[in-house]
């Protein structure tokens, strides 16, 4: 369903992706990780155009990524995508956050919007926070609101940004458990995470990135126990 064919892109000289190449099959759960400022943030968002590339070709559910608004539309209709901060309306309750897009960028009506808003809402845990304000949530609860608006839109691919990586440890569980269940469910995921723990209970693949590259790919069990790159063996030895 995504395929990145020989992507370059620099941000100014910089030269941030380097000869990408990544294909991912529906329903496939991926796990991102590598060193900070090693490009993993700028790859996903490659992929719904929140940044531009400028070599090589990007195909998601067989629409062309180029400067075509009516593909990147497109694409953006299908890819959902959470952040490390949450990006919540703070002046919208929990579930105005989530009526929001279906019903001002798909012209859903507001009764459906709601029925569809309530039952991610129970799907992640929170409904009985609807009528609450972001500012009133834990940081945990805030982020499966964040999941759960993604998802109101109904979209067949998932990219998470370090979505733990801002919450108190405590919170981090709820917010895995929720991915978790989306993995089960089916979804097609790109994660980019440090939660080992996460990418070897449910990932398909572990991609690691190193100065814009991919460097080294394979299984979560091969990855972690068998590293075959001398900089993968180094970025693990730090971080586990
Ligand atoms: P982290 O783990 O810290 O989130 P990352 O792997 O997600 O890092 P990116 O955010 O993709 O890394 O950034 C890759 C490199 O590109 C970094 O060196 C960063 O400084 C640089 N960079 C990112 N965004 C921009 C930008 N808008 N303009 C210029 N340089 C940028
Ligand atoms: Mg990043």
């Amino acid at each position: 369903v995504i395929e990145m064919r020989a992507v370059n892109k620099w941000y100014d000289d910089f030269h941030v992706l380097k000869d990408i190449d990544l294909t991912v099959e529906r329903g496939e759960r991926i796990v991102i990780c590598g060193p900070s400022g090693s490009g993993k943030s700028t790859l996903i968002r490659c992929i719904n155009h929140l940044e531009a590339h400028q070599e090589g070709t990007i195909d998601v559910n067989g629409t062309r990524l180029n400067e075509s608004s009516r593909n990147i539309t497109q694409i953006r209709r299908e890819v959902g995508m959470v952040f490390q901060q949450f990006n919540l309306f703070p002046h919208m309750t929990i579930l105005d956050n989530l009526c929001f897009a279906p019903m001002w960028a798909r012209n859903t009506p507001r009764m459906d919007a709601e029925a569809t808003a309530m039952r991610y809402l129970e799907r992640v845990g929170i409904a009985e926070q609807r009528d609450k304000y972001p500012g009133q949530l834990s940081g945990g609860q805030q982020q499966r609101v964040a999941i759960a608006r993604s998802l109101c839109m109904n979209p067949s691919i998932m990219l998470f940004d370090e979505p733990t990586s801002a919450l108190d440890p405590e919170m981090i569980k709820e917010v895995l458990d929720v991915m978790i269940e989306l993995a089960h469910s089916g979804m097609t995921m790109l994660c980019v995470t440090h939660e080992m723990s996460f990418a070897r209970s449910v990932a398909d693949r572990v991609i690691f990135m190193d100065s814009g590259e991919i460097v080294e790919q394979n299984t979560p069990d091969a990855f972690f126990d068998h590293p075959q790159m001398d900089r993968t063996r180094r970025f693990l030895s730090q971080i586990l």
